[in-house]
């Protein structure tokens, strides 16, 4: 029997991206739940973002539930936008906002090295189960290309490669991504416990 598996987030993207890697497991997202409430992000880690969207969502299910709270920590910046990269152009902002941001926050910098890291919660019943992180280290391009991906992909080059996440595209990105590597823990995690 396939492991069932609510992914707590409003992004399709990550959705996509989860289903593909725990290609052995059952992975719904949450439209599998009647009215998931909107999570308030108040944690200033990825480790509570994430418990608190798992916290919340596993609360209204038997099921076992999966969150993701991720960002792009760029070292110019001191580590920003962090925990607050999907906000980094403001509450109202978009993916095409942030990255310009980003850029004119590099303009002229030389030092463009960063990384990518992400938390995952396993929660059951309102409680957290296990976390795992993952992270891929990279740099930040002079521009936006390639079209593939979501969020700051058009910007990052992970190391050893030239092309942008967006560029290289889903499988190249899914084999070595911070989400892939969060997951990895989550494989090892599940293999180790009956289908709950
Ligand atoms: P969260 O939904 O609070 O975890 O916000 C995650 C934000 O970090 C996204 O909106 C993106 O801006 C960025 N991010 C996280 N993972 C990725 C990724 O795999 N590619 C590009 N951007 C990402």
């Amino acid at each position: 029997m396939k492991q069932r598996v609510i992914v707590a987030t409003r992004n399709a993207h990550k959705v996509e991206e989860i289903r593909a890697i725990l290609s052995d497991c059952e992975v719904l997202d949450l439209s599998a739940i009647e009215d998931p409430p909107e999570v308030e992000e108040t944690g200033t880690t990825f480790v509570e973002n994430a418990a608190l969207k798992a916290e919340a969502i596993s609360a209204l299910t038997d099921a076992l539930v999966l969150s993701d709270d991720s960002g792009l920590e760029v070292d110019a910046l001191d580590g920003e936008p962090g925990v607050y990269s999907a906000r980094y152009a403001g509450e109202d902002g978009n993916d095409a906002l942030n990255n310009a941001k980003l850029l004119r926050e590099l303009s002229g910098k030389k030092e463009r090295s960063a990384r990518f890291r992400c938390v995952i919660c396993l929660a059951r019943k309102g409680e957290v189960l296990a976390d795992f992180s993952g992270a891929v280290e990279g740099r930040i391009l002079e521009g936006e290309s390639g079209a593939g991906g979501f969020g700051y992909d058009p910007l990052f080059a992970p190391d050893g490669y030239e092309q942008s996440f967006a560029e290289l595209g889903e499988e190249v990105k899914n084999g070595m991504s911070h989400r892939a590597r969060a997951l990895e823990g989550v494989v090892a995690w599940l293999s180790s416990i009956r289908p709950i």
